[in-house]
């Protein structure tokens, strides 16, 4: 199983980032409020993911380790309209395979509470120990690839390693406006964003994340059909190049790159707006669970539309309304 682990690890846990996702995707699922992200060194000597959630009990953190032992799948009807971000159990097996992993958590409100188990490239010390936490989950994540050598070559300069790590916060933070965020780097704190939803908070992020720079030229939109909402913002032509690489889009709360939805958007930018600009944008779809797949690729940033017509159409339209009637 260390081995069926280690092999699996290089599908979900390529860098630092990656682990940021996977543990920050967990607190999410956890149903967290606060989520805080600490770094050392780019993230490979420490990544720290501390959250308020739910809690993991005593008896299910050894089981939190062990492939296959998620417990978000109750039956097959689950799969189906998938809520939560994780689903495979195989995040934290992996990434505990990779490297130096500290599972610390408390269910109960009583600060007092609260287990840790550890584990060292898949040796789990046979007993989980006490260890008192507030209510929630705190996972440390040392050394990765401390024990693949080959894999730990691969990373980066810790700037660049923490440029996709930032990239990572950055689309979780942008996800999930409700939840409270931190990012510190080497003992600087970086990002805190205060977690709420009325639209002077939310534009108080994206200026946070995108550079205020952003929303100075950037049309808000919000708009429904049959089921269908795309609502969030889109930059007008500026003559700066700065932001060109500033495109998210989200699918019922999910980062998703698609093609279908790229071509949709270009296609109206280009139609209404002048040719050769590059479009940026922060989007949020809305559709029904049953309208979408997310699940095609373990890292979950591919959709597939039931209607890839209709949504294609639902976006160029959309898009189309709304900057055509800001036309320079
Ligand atoms: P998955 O997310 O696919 O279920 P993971 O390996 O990421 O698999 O996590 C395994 C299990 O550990 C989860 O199903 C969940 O029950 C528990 N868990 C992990 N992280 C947290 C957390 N931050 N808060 C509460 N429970 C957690
Ligand atoms: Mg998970």
């Amino acid at each position: 199983p260390r081995l069926a682990n280690q092999i699996a690890a290089g599908e979900v846990v390529e860098r630092p980032a990656s682990v940021v996702k996977e543990l920050a995707e967990n607190a999410i699922d956890a149903g967290s409020r606060r989520i805080e992200v600490e770094l050392e060194s780019g993230g490979a000597r420490l990544i720290r993911v501390r959250d308020d959630g739910s809690g993991i009990a005593e008896d299910d953190l050894p089981l939190a380790l062990s492939r296959h032992a998620t417990s978000k799948i109750e039956s097959l009807e689950d799969l189906e309209g998938v809520a939560s971000l994780g689903f495979r159990g195989e995040a934290l097996a992996s990434i505990s395979s990779v490297s130096r992993l500290e599972l610390t958590s408390n269910v109960e409100e009583d600060p007092r509470g609260g287990w840790r188990v550890v584990a060292e490239g898949r040796q789990m010390e046979p007993r989980v120990s006490p260890a008192p936490h507030p209510r929630g989950t705190s996972v440390s994540v040392r050394d990765l690839f401390f024990n693949t050598p080959a894999r730990r070559k691969f990373l980066r300069t810790e700037k660049t390693e923490f440029g996709h790590v930032e990239e990572a916060f950055r689309r979780l933070a942008l996800s999930r406006y409700d939840i409270g965020w931190t990012l510190r780097h080497n003992q600087k704190t970086l990002h805190q964003l205060r977690g709420a939803e009325d639209a002077a908070s939310r534009e108080r992020r994206i200026g946070a994340l995108l550079g205020s720079k952003f929303l100075d030229n950037a049309l808000h939109l919000d708009l429904e059909t049959g089921g269908l909402r795309l609502w969030g913002w889109v930059g007008l032509p500026t003559h700066s190049r700065a932001q060109a690489d500033q495109q998210y889009f989200f699918v019922n709360g999910r980062v998703v790159r698609d093609r279908l939805v790229a071509h949709a958007i270009r296609q109206a930018y280009r139609d209404v707006l002048f040719h050769g600009r590059h479009p940026v944008f922060v989007l949020y779809l809305e559709v029904e669970p049953s309208v979408v797949d997310v699940n095609v690729h373990p890292t979950k940033h591919e959709v597939r539309f039931r209607d890839g017509r209709l949504v294609h159409d639902f976006l160029f339209s959309s898009l189309h309304r709304a900057l055509g009637e800001v036309r320079p």
